[in-house]
């Protein structure tokens, strides 16, 4: 099982912000500001391309969560929110997750 996986089964302990039956939402381990807070489907899907045509109700669930926990903790002047899809990408972990970071000013372009 996947690290992100084992997270979303409670094998892992995080810091769970959210969770019901398809997405759990828990605050990155590494944060990269103030509010950082990764949202993932339980479905294991390794990165954005093996996203599915039947996955995207799913993948439109991952971004309203991020937008609703994003207020929820106080991000209503803006946040960010990143996926890495891949090496390239910068993807270290092969699990789709939404980054969602906040309560900090964002520059642009991103590394
Ligand atoms: P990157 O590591 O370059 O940010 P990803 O987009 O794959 O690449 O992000 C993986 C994220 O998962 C990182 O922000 C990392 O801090 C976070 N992470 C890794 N392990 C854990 C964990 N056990 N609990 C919470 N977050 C984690």
């Amino acid at each position: 099982m996947c690290l992100f996986c084992k997270i979303a089964a409670g094998e892992i302990p995080a810091r769970i912000l959210y969770e019901d039956d398809q997405v759990v939402a828990f605050h990155d381990i590494a944060p990269q500001a103030p509010v950082h807070f990764l949202v993932i489907p339980k479905k294991h899907i390794a990165t954005l391309n093996d996203l599915d045509t039947e996955d995207k109700l799913l993948a439109g669930h991952i971004l309203f969560t991020a937008q609703r926990l994003a207020r929820e903790l106080g991000c209503e002047s803006g946040f960010r929110v990143v996926m890495n899809c891949n090496e390239q990408g910068g993807q270290t972990v092969y699990h789709i997750h939404m980054h969602v970071l906040g309560q900090r000013q964002m520059h642009w372009p991103p590394g």
